[in-house]
């Protein structure tokens, strides 16, 4: 493989770029390096694509323009300015991360990747994106679309997300870096994944290295990469309830390590089966109350990563006010003000008619 991998990248990497200059996204987070702009879009690009990243993009850099007002910022807004991009552990980390630099480093995001891998969020990828593609340093970024151009073009039968399939590309990846050009080639990479070496039907005809490519060659191109076969996700049911006192409405605090850490949402809880029993049994478990009546308001289905999951929701009224430390009364025209998963949203656009 390293004899092949010197062959071939002599005459990959410079047509790579080439395409790149003349095919390359225009991204608005590209132009004039701005090593904020590159963290924010690298932390925002992973796991989502980028035509919805964009306008989310736009909308956090005009509320936190630098390092200095993310720091400044309140949890709930940050949260609130990413609803609905998930994964919303990076947002916190975004944030964690943005004080330590004022703190630490006077509000200059740290050009050694040494230093960059101590900040909250910065796994390998990130360090290896920022760190090319806003201080110049010579690191591979094995992003999906990295995985599946190197999968491709070495023919790759190992499982890329097994760990072995994972430190093979990493070091392909690694081994194709040109000197001083790894932030204009990690890019190109990356938007020759997005553009032409699609998962689906890649555009081989237009392919500048099709010439090298062992799964063009073996006709295996739309069976790489080779991913771990992903069981079916588990289903759960969930009942929620909406409760009001006094033109307020109670809600509850998601805790911080799970999914939907630290985001908003109307109390409830799993519930193995539908009954009004377990229906006052998961509120009872949720806020130590017990329900007096229950309504039906809607049932919303949502799928998140691995797991989907059926809302049941309810207006509920209860027999005395919750008051736990993880609770608080809102008034129904303030909701908007607090961050929510997306069912936890549509049951608040529901009761505002909004
Ligand atoms: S020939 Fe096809 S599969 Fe191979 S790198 Fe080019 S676009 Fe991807």
């Amino acid at each position: 493989m390293q004899n092949l991998t010197h062959v071939n990248r002599n005459r990959i990497v410079p047509r790579l770029l080439k395409w790149f200059r003349a095919h390359g996204r225009t991204l608005p987070w590209r132009g004039p390096i701005d090593p904020y702009a590159v963290w924010v879009s690298e932390v925002m690009l992973q796991q989502t694509r980028v035509g919805t990243v964009i306008p989310y993009y736009r909308r956090w850099m005009r509320k936190f323009p630098s390092i200095l007002s993310l720091a400044k910022s309140s949890e709930q807004e940050v949260l609130r300015t990413w609803e609905g991009l998930g994964y919303y552990r990076r947002a916190r980390d975004l944030h964690k991360a943005a004080k330590i630099v004022i703190n630490r480093f006077g509000g200059n995001l740290p050009g050694d990747p040494e230093l960059l891998a101590e900040l909250p969020g910065f796994g390998r990828y990130t360090v290896g994106a920022v760190s090319s593609i806003a201080f110049g340093k010579d690191l591979p970024a094995v992003d999906a679309n990295q995985k599946r151009v190197f999968s491709r073009i070495y023919d790759i039968r190992q499982e890329v997300d097994s760990p072995a399939g994972d430190k093979l590309i990493w070091s392909l990846a690694a081994a194709f870096l040109p000197k001083g050009k790894s932030s204009e080639f990690n890019q190109a990479v990356m938007d020759f994944g997005s553009s032409i070496c699609l998962p689906r039907n890649p555009d081989c005809d237009a392919c500048p290295v099709r010439a090298w490519c062992q799964a063009y060659q073996n006709g295996t191109q739309n069976f790489r990469p080779v991913k771990k076969r992903r069981g079916k996700s588990p289903h759960y049911h969930q009942v929620t309830g909406v409760i009001e006192h006094h033109g307020k409405v109670l809600v509850k605090k998601r805790s911080e390590g799970g999914l939907l850490g630290g985001m908003w949402e109307f109390p409830g809880g799993r519930v193995s089966r539908m009954s009004s029993d377990t229906i006052k049994g998961a509120m009872k478990n949720s806020l130590g109350v017990k329900i007096t009546s229950l309504a039906p308001l809607g049932t919303y289905r949502h799928a998140y990563t691995h797991v989907k999951v059926t809302v049941h929701a309810f207006r509920c009224k209860v027999d005395s006010i919750p008051n736990r430390d993880t609770t608080k009364w809102i008034r129904l025209s303030r909701l908007g003000d607090i961050p929510m998963g997306k069912v936890d949203r549509l049951i608040a656009r529901k009761l505002t008619n909004v």
